[in-house]
């Protein structure tokens, strides 16, 4: 929080704190019965959290903090900006969560102040918490990028948070012409979905290969190794034989300044590539609210105790999802709802004063090569105190694998989608 901000804040929250505290209301943490738990950000993280706070306890007061009224899902938004599936198709609501008695506030969170227990909302209110969550996804280094900021994103979208920026990547596609290039530009690690930039690249493909087959991806990575490489080259050089070339760091892939209005790439290695169509994604960190609280460390992520995922910066507050560091979990929509599940019974045991089970937590992510060529990677993870989360178990798709598997694993991803968003927001 700058400054100024700061000062408004506290301001605002020195007439809430003397309200609150006149009715009796600013007491220590309220034990289980009534207690007052805040989720702010209604993504997989936080949607799941709340959903299953309620369940483990319905007398709980839980509010969900979360500006949009329909959540679009990153996962299958590749799909989309390929033309597989339309918007609606992976538009959830919150309905569910209403109706179930969860307080619902369709309005951003501004700022938390952690000393008071309070998180002032963009529409004016303050509201105060005996547990807060933070499920604020991620936001992008802009500092890291030379040339280009998010006032740009309009020429060079990232579609990186599914909704407008996913639209205007497909209508780009489709404006092409064919024999065009298309750039896709993923990210150095930790990044949202480790897999997602190299789906994009193959569905991208498989909307050229049916509309503009004379045109070319080319694959700027800031990386020399990525997610289910093997599996996915294995794909490319099978459905799309020609059409993708990629390029790792250390032979010319990572970019060094981009050229916003002429839609060209300066590599660290001196190479310029003009696109017709430019995909950069850019290097992330935790999303905003974490940061301006002061709850990020220095390379913009969340620090947690991996078991409860309470903050190592300040009691009372919980960072689940994409935000946190989480061990070897990769930032994913089912680690962040495995995460809501485990925070939720963590924050349940802390009410009650009883001690938590070891958690386990799960991790499966499906990606599409084209409608019929789906593959996998799934881990099972536990909590040690040496460790903290790490892997006990997994695996990924077969290279050995006929056409009939690959077919097999495209429908376990659209059932993988049904079933996750209907645990997180049905
Ligand atoms: C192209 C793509 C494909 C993907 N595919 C998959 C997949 O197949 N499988 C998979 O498991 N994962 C996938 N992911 C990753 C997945 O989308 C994320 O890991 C997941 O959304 C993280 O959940 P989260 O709760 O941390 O953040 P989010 O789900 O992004 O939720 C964050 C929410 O917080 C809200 N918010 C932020 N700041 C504030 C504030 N100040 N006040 C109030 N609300 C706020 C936002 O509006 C947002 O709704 C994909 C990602 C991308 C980009």
């Amino acid at each position: 929080m700058n400054n100024i901000s700061r000062r408004k804040f506290i301001k605002h929250l020195a007439a809430s704190a003397a309200l609150f505290s006149a009715q009796g209301l600013l007491t220590s943490c309220s034990k289980g019965s009534r207690a007052r738990v805040v989720i702010v950000g209604g993504g997989f993280g936080g949607s799941t959290c709340a959903r299953y706070l309620q369940r483990f306890d319905s007398s709980l007061k839980i509010t969900l903090i979360e500006p949009s009224r329909q959540f679009i899902t990153c996962p299958f938004s590749n799909m989309v900006i390929s033309g597989m599936q339309t918007m609606d198709s992976i538009s959830q609501g919150y309905t569910a969560q209403t109706n179930r008695g969860i307080n619902v506030l369709h309005t951003r969170a501004r700022a938390v102040d952690a000393s008071v227990r309070m998180v002032a909302l963009d529409n004016g209110d303050v509201i105060q918490y005996d547990k807060l969550v933070l499920s604020p996804g991620i936001d992008f280094k802009w500092n890291d990028v030379e040339g280009m900021d998010e006032n740009d994103t309009e020429i060079i979208p990232h579609a990186w948070k599914a909704g407008a920026q996913t639209t205007l990547l497909r209508n780009q596609l489709i404006a092409m012409d064919d024999g065009g290039v298309v750039i896709v530009a993923p990210p150095v690690n930790p990044f949202r979905c480790p897999p997602a930039p190299y789906e994009r690249v193959s569905l991208i493909a498989h909307y050229l290969k049916q509309h503009k087959p004379k045109s070319k991806i080319l694959v700027l990575d800031a990386k020399d190794t990525f997610s289910k490489q093997a599996l996915f080259m294995q794909g490319w050089e099978e459905l799309y034989p020609g059409m993708i070339e990629w390029v790792s760091a250390s032979k010319g892939g990572r970019i060094d300044e981009i050229d916003v209005a002429r839609r060209t790439l300066y590599t660290e290695s001196g190479d310029k590539h003009k696109g017709d169509v430019v995909n950069f994604i850019p290097p992330q960190k935790a999303g905003m609210l974490a940061q301006n609280a002061g709850l990020t460390n220095n390379d913009g992520w969340c620090s947690v105790d991996q078991r409860t995922f309470e903050s190592k910066e300040s009691k009372y507050i919980y960072i689940i999802g994409d935000a946190c560091i989480a061990g070897t979990m990769s930032k994913a929509g089912f680690a962040a709802n495995s995460q809501g599940k485990v925070c939720a019974a963590a924050i349940i045991s802390s009410l009650r004063e009883v001690a938590m089970p070891d958690p386990s937590y799960v991790n499966t992510c499906y990606s599409l090569l084209s409608p019929d060529y789906g593959i996998s990677v799934t881990a099972v993870f536990r909590y040690s105190k040496d460790k903290g989360i790490y892997k006990t178990g997994g695996g990924v798709s077969p290279l050995e694998a006929d056409a009939a598997y690959r077919l097999q694993e495209a429908r376990y991803a659209k059932g993988w989608y049904d079933s996750i968003t209907m645990d997180t927001f049905g």
